[in-house]
C-alpha cells in the first residue's frame, strides 16, 4: 500500500466527534492516507513523511458527501409536470405512476446507463457514498431488477416496493401490501440492505407501513421511512417507535414528533431539494438541532419531486432556508448522512475512516452556502485515490 501525504490544506473539516465545534475544523492541516484509509490527521508542520505528497494549494478539504436518500433507478422525464407545478398545480404522490410506466418499459441496460450517469454526476459534486432505492418497478420482477441495477453502484440499496400502490392494484391496496410483504420482498431481499415505505396520505397508512417494515425486518432488512412530507401524520412516531435508523422528509412535525425523534435517536433526514422543487414550506433544521435531534441532509434525487443530485445545493438551501449554520449543514450532509446509513467508516476524516474526501476550489466550507450554484468541487478522492 502507498501512503499519500495531502498537504497545503487551508481548512480541514474532520467531523471529529471529539472536537468542540460542529465540524472539527483545523487550519493549515495535513492528512496521511494509507491505502483506502485515513492514517493521520494533524498540523502541516508536524506531518510525517509518506511515499508521495500532494499539495492542495491552500484549499478547503472536507469528507465526501454521504447522500443517504436517492431514487436513481428510473426511466422517463417529468419536466412537463415540473413546469405545470411551477405554473400553479400542487404536488401529489400519484405522479410517481408516470415514472413507474416508463421504468417497466425500459431495458436493464437503459436503467443501468441512467444510474451510472447520475452517480457520475453526484460524484462530480462531491458525493462519495450514495444510497439508492427501488420503487418505480412495483412488480416482483421490476423491483428485483431495479435493486440488482442499484447494487452495481452501491451496497446501500433500499427496497421501496411500498412507494405507491400501482394502478393494477388500485382497487385492492391490501392485496398489494400482501404482495410487497410476500413474494416481492423475497425477490428483493438478496439485493437490498434496507426496507422503506412512503407513509403519507395517497400512499400507505401507518398500519400498512408497519406491516412492510416488520416483514422487512423479519427478512433481515433494516428499516427507514418516508414520512411527514405533505402534512403531519403518524410516520415519524412510527419510525421512532420501531427504532428505525432514519426517517426522511420530516417537513411537517408536531412538538411530540420532535420529542420522539430526540428520544429514539432516529436520524431526521431533511431533503430541502424537495421543498425547493415543489414550493412546499421548508422544515426547520434549527428546531431539530436545538431539540437535540440528529439531522442528515440528502438529495432525494428522483424524477418527480426533486431532480437535483447536488448536495452542495442542499447545503446552501439548509443554510438559507432552514436556519442551519454552514458548519451544521456540511456536518449533516457528511457525518449526518453516515449516521443515517448507520455507517461508522465514512463521513469523517479521522484515522481509521475511509479516505473519501472533497477538495473545494475555495478557502472554506462556508463557500458552499456563500457561493450557491457555483461548481466549487475541484477534486474528489474515494478510498485514498483521486477519481
Ligand atoms: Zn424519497
Amino acid at each position: 500500500m502507498t501512503a499519500t501525504l495531502l498537504t497545503g490544506i487551508g481548512e480541514l473539516v474532520t467531523n471529529d466527534p471529539e472536537a468542540d465545534d460542529p465540524v472539527g475544523l483545523r487550519r493549515d492541516a495535513a492528512l496521511v492516507l494509507d491505502g483506502d484509509r485515513v492514517a493521520w490527521v494533524g498540523a502541516a508542520v508536524d506531518a510525517p513523511a509518506a511515499d508521495q505528497a500532494v499539495d492542495v494549494g491552500g484549499r478547503a478539504v472536507l469528507p465526501g458527501f454521504v447522500d443517504s436518500h436517492s431514487h436513481l433507478v428510473f426511466a422517463g422525464d417529468r419536466a412537463e409536470e415540473f413546469a405545470a407545478r411551477m405554473a400553479g398545480q400542487s404536488y401529489a404522490a400519484g405522479g410517481i405512476r408516470t415514472t413507474v410506466a416508463a421504468t417497466r418499459a425500459a431495458t436493464d441496460e437503459q436503467l443501468t446507463a441512467r444510474v451510472a450517469a447520475l452517480v457520475a454526476e453526484m460524484r462530480r459534486q462531491g458525493t462519495t457514498t450514495v444510497e439508492i432505492k427501488s420503487g418505480y418497478g412495483l412488480t416482483v420482477h421490476d423491483e428485483a431488477r431495479s435493486l440488482a441495477v442499484a447494487r452495481q453502484f452501491t451496497e446501500e440499496t433500499t427496497f421501496l416496493g411500498a412507494h405507491v400502490v400501482p394502478p393494477e392494484h388500485a382497487d385492492d391496496p391490501a392485496a398489494y401490501v400482501d404482495l410487497v410483504t410476500g413474494p416481492m420482498l423475497e425477490a428483493a431481499r438478496p439485493h437490498a440492505r434496507w426496507v422503506d415505505a412512503f407513509c403519507e396520505r395517497g400512499a400507505f397508512d401507518a398500519d400498512q407501513a408497519r406491516a412492510v417494515l416488520e416483514a422487512g425486518a423479519a427478512a433481515g432488512l433494516r428499516g427507514r421511512l418516508h414520512a411527514n412530507q405533505l402534512g403531519e401524520g403518524p410516520g415519524v412516531q412510527l419510525a421512532a417507535e420501531l427504532g428505525l435508523v432514519a426517517v426522511d422528509h420530516c417537513t411537517y412535525l408536531s412538538d411530540a414528533d420532535v420529542a420522539a425523534l430526540r428520544d429514539s435517536g432516529t436520524v431526521a433526514t431533511l431533503l430541502p431539494g424537495v421543498e425547493f422543487s415543489t414550493r412546499q414550506p421548508y422544515p426547520s433544521g434549527r428546531r431539530l438541532l436545538d431539540a437535540g435531534v440528529r439531522v442528515a441532509l440528502a438529495s432525494d434525487c428522483n424524477p418527480g419531486s426533486c431532480y437535483t443530485s447536488s448536495l452542495p445545493l442542499c447545503v446552501a438551501l439548509a443554510v438559507r432556508e432552514m436556519g442551519m449554520t454552514p458548519a451544521e449543514a456540511v456536518h449533516a450532509a457528511t457525518y449526518g448522512g453516515a449516521l443515517a446509513l448507520d455507517r461508522d467508516d465514512v463521513g469523517a476524516l479521522v484515522p481509521g475512516r475511509r479516505a473519501d474526501l472533497v477538495v473545494l476550489d475555495a478557502p472554506s466550507h462556508v463557500h458552499l452556502a456563500y457561493r450557491p450554484g457555483v461548481p466549487l468541487v475541484q477534486a474528489v478522492w474515494v478510498g485514498g485515490r483521486p477519481v
